[in-house]
């Protein structure tokens, strides 16, 4: 009988080009791949709908949406949600971190922590997520591993602890030795580029070695693996899954070095689901009612229809198809008949899922990003944050009878997590919001080719976006008659304070001391 304690729902982190797309093909590989959300998706019109969409991401050869894959290891079921990984990404990445219970951080050997990776490990941490770092292509030529390791643990502010190390590095490669279980990895094959045996031995001492490695690559190995016992903190489950160690693993995604220690340190120390943050208070995967989260919407697989998927996280008591759940936000149960459960392996028998696996449901728009399900109307999880957008743009339409039209696609999008949108009190020109320049392409392509709305995009006098709120209504009253100019409401009529700079948000925070201005907003 499964349970949560099977589960292991993670997420990679990386920069692009680190290997992120390749491990994951490998992770799927070395584990029973169950179920891709592409296949589930990809059905008669359904499949057109999504490859149209799909161009974007293929012009730019980078993945735009979020999916969920799932394989499965000696009885461990783990779901891997995919995070665009591309440097524009949207809200949709951070939101997908808040549905995980640990991270793997991808980084390339040659390059060390690169931005992308420092702003999404940045998010795993305002969660405490737990990160297992994987250091990939060892087989190429790179820094030297304990310049990585330093650098992981300078940046980061994690302690290390090196649980693999390559035995040399590109052409001078020789395998990967295991520290804590003492195996060695080794290439095999004609090609003696692929991983293919695994030796066990008895320690750094064992005279097998010396038939295995040249001595070179040996007498290496052995001084490092001594110095790095002596340097770096030891190995403490608990330390890791508070988030404040990192266990790091060397390998090659795309040589199959390394893998299969990363599934094993999912399996055997990644923590299952943990108690999720929630009103009136957290709820733990044992209760046996069913809640969950929404994380992510999807919308449109096909234009004709305005489906939606949302994407919730389960986080207690066992789904059954066909149950009622009640949303969040407008209480009234909704039956959930056809669930995309992404672990089944069979369609048929795609009837239950557990804590920690996410479930697709299609629906017409009523279920939003933040809403809570429950069978219970009472609860509701709590931050998963909106972020103050670095992008503002004001949205110019060009066939002025598409107001209508317009305003729905804005909220629709807002809604997604695409885009946010904010109203100004003054004036018609609405105003857009995005964290990263590819949304806007999203955006444009999808007021176009969904919604039939011709729109351009133009400067906004704004650069940034502050929620606003005060303990005292009063105060906030001031604040915003005095600036109304600057004053806008976002999808949901939270009251926004639009930017022109953040030297400006910081000069006003200084002249109200009284109203707060929030960066971000959990929903
Ligand atoms: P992503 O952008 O992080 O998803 O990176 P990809 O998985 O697409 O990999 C980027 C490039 O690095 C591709 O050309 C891969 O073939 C290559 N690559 C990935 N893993 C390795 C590896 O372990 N060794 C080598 N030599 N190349 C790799």
């Amino acid at each position: 009988m499964p349970t949560a304690s099977d589960r292991r729902t993670f997420a990679i982190i990386s920069h692009p080009d680190a290997g992120k797309t390749t491990l994951t093909e490998k992770l799927l590989l070395f584990g029973g791949a169950i179920h891709l959300a592409g296949e589930v998706k990809a059905r008669g019109a359904a499949r057109r709908a999504r490859s149209d969409w799909m161009k974007i991401e293929q012009q730019r050869g980078i993945s735009v949406t979020s999916s969920v894959m799932t394989f499965e290891r000696e009885g461990v079921t783990f779901n891997l949600l995919d995070t665009p990984g591309h440097e524009d990404f949207s809200e949709d990445t951070y939101r997908t971190l808040t549905a995980v219970d640990s991270a793997v951080m991808v980084i390339d050997v040659a390059k060390g922590i690169e931005s992308q990776t420092r702003k999404l490990f940045e998010v795993c941490r305002l969660r405490n997520v737990p990160i297992i770092t994987f250091v990939n292509k060892v087989d190429r030529e790179g820094r030297p591993v304990f310049e990585t390791l330093d650098e992981v643990a300078d940046l980061l502010q994690l302690d290390v602890t090196p649980m693999t190390w390559p035995v040399g590095m590109g052409g001078a490669f020789e395998g990967i030795y295991d520290l804590r279980s003492n195996r060695l990895l080794l290439p095999e094959g004609p090609s003696r580029e692929f991983q293919g045996k695994v030796v066990e031995t008895t320690g750094l001492d064992d005279p097998k070695l010396d038939e295995l490695l040249s001595a070179e690559g040996l007498a290496n190995l052995r001084e490092d693996a001594e110095l790095a016992m002596a340097g770096y903190a030891e190995f403490d489950g608990e330390a890791y899954r508070n988030g404040d160690l990192t266990p790091v693993y060397f390998g090659s995604a795309l040589k199959e070095f390394g893998v299969d220690s990363l599934i094993k340190a999912l399996a055997e120390y990644a923590p299952p689901p943990r108690p999720q943050p929630a009103e009136p208070a957290p709820v733990d995967p044992s209760n046996p009612e069913v809640t969950g989260f929404v994380f992510k919407v999807q919308a449109n697989m096909d234009p004709n229809h305005r489906d939606r998927i949302a994407f919730m996280r389960l986080c207690s008591g066992t789904f059954k198809r066909g149950m009622k759940l009640i949303p969040s936000g407008h209480g009234k149960p909704i039956a959930v008949h056809s669930p995309i459960l992404f672990f089944a392996r069979e369609r048929e028998l795609a009837d239950e899922a557990f804590p920690g696996d996410i479930i697709g449901i299609p629906n017409h728009g009523t279920l939003r990003v933040g809403d809570t399900l429950s069978e219970r109307a009472d609860v509701r999880f709590t931050g998963l944050p909106n972020f103050a957008p670095e992008i503002l743009r004001r949205v110019a339409l060009k066939d002025p009878t598409k107001t209508k039209q317009l305003r729905k696609a804005l909220d629709d999008m807002a809604e997604e997590g695409v885009t946010q949108v904010f109203y100004p009190e003054i004036g018609s020109n609405w105003i857009i919001g995005v964290v990263g320049q590819l949304q806007l392409e999203v955006l444009l392509s999808r007021l176009d080719a969904e919604y039939k709305v011709a729109a351009g995009l133009e400067p906004a006098p704004f650069e940034t976006a502050r929620w606003v709120s005060s303990e005292d209504p009063a105060d906030l009253k001031t604040f915003a008659d005095l600036n109304r100019t600057a004053m806008a409401k976002d999808r949901d009529g939270n009251p926004v304070f639009l930017a022109k700079s953040a030297w400006e948000v910081g000069y006003v925070a200084d002249r109200y001391p009284n109203v707060r201005f929030a960066a971000t907003r959990e929903r």
